[in-house]
């Protein structure tokens, strides 16, 4: 479904992705592991074009990702993302920011889109706070309302970038329970995280960046129990 090439990018001087091949298969549950600085959030953002690259190629669903104008906006409604921050419009109720995308951007009759949000919150659990500010809910609260809102746009597949990083640690586990849900249903997902709970319960594969490289690429067991790379044996131990 997602396929990169040879992908490079730079930072003025910096060589932030360098020659960067990697395929996401429809259903599969990719786990992106590495040091910080190494690249994963601008493979991330690579893949929905929110940063352009400089050489090398990336598809979605068979086609060159789009550089502007409608075919863009089709692709960011295809390909979903949930940050570190849950960047929900504060003034607006937690179910207005679910029905936001597809009734604003995709022009979806807004009672057809008030029944998907109330499934989708109430699949994420939150159902009983959508008429409710974001400032009311917690952290992890917030972030299942991010997945929601996300879900509403039905993207092809998910990209999450440290989607429990500013999170309390009591609230992790239900973000978590969310994110699992989803892989264990077929969602394409693309994770990047320090959770290793998860890469080793819910990946179908884990790969690890440094250096703006893609050094390893393997399902969980065969990762955490026998890492090829030194980098990866060096980042193992220091955070396991
Ligand atoms: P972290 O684990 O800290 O989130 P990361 O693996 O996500 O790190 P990136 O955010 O992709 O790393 O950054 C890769 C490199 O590119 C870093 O050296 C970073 O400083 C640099 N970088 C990222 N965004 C920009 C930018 N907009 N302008 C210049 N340099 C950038
Ligand atoms: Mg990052």
């Amino acid at each position: 479904l997602i396929v990169l090439e040879g992908v490079n990018k730079y930072f003025g001087p910096l060589h932030v992705l360098q020659d960067v091949s990697l395929s996401v298969d429809r259903g599969e549950v990719v786990v992106v592991i590495g040091p910080s600085g190494s690249g994963k959030s601008t493979l991330c953002r690579a893949i929905n074009r929110l940063e352009p690259i400089n050489s090398g190629t990336i598809t979605f669903d068979g086609q060159a990702l789009p550089a502007e104008g409608k075919a863009l906006a089709k692709l960011r409604s295809e390909v979903g993302m949930v940050f570190q921050s849950f960047n929900l419009f504060a003034h607006k109720t937690i179910l207005q920011n679910v029905m936001l995308g597809p009734v604003k951007v995709r022009g979806e009759k807004v009672a057809v889109v008030r029944e998907r949000a109330m499934s989708l919150l109430d699949r994420v659990g939150i159902a009983s706070q959508a008429d409710k500010f974001p400032a009311q809910l917690s952290g992890g609260q917030q972030q299942r309302v991010a997945i929601a809102r996300a879900l509403a746009m039905q993207p092809k597949a998910l990209l999450f970038d440290e989607p429990t990083s500013a999170l309390d640690p009591e609230m992790v586990g239900e973000v978590l329970d969310v994110m699992t849900a989803l892989a264990r249903e077929g969602m394409t997902m693309v994770v990047v995280t320090h959770e290793m709970g998860f890469a080793r319960h819910a990946a179908n594969r884990v790969v690890f960046m440094a250096d703006g490289q893609l050094v390893e690429s393997a399902p969980p067991v065969e990762f955490f129990e026998n890492p090829k790379s030194e980098r990866a044996r060096d980042f193992l131990s220091k955070i396991l």
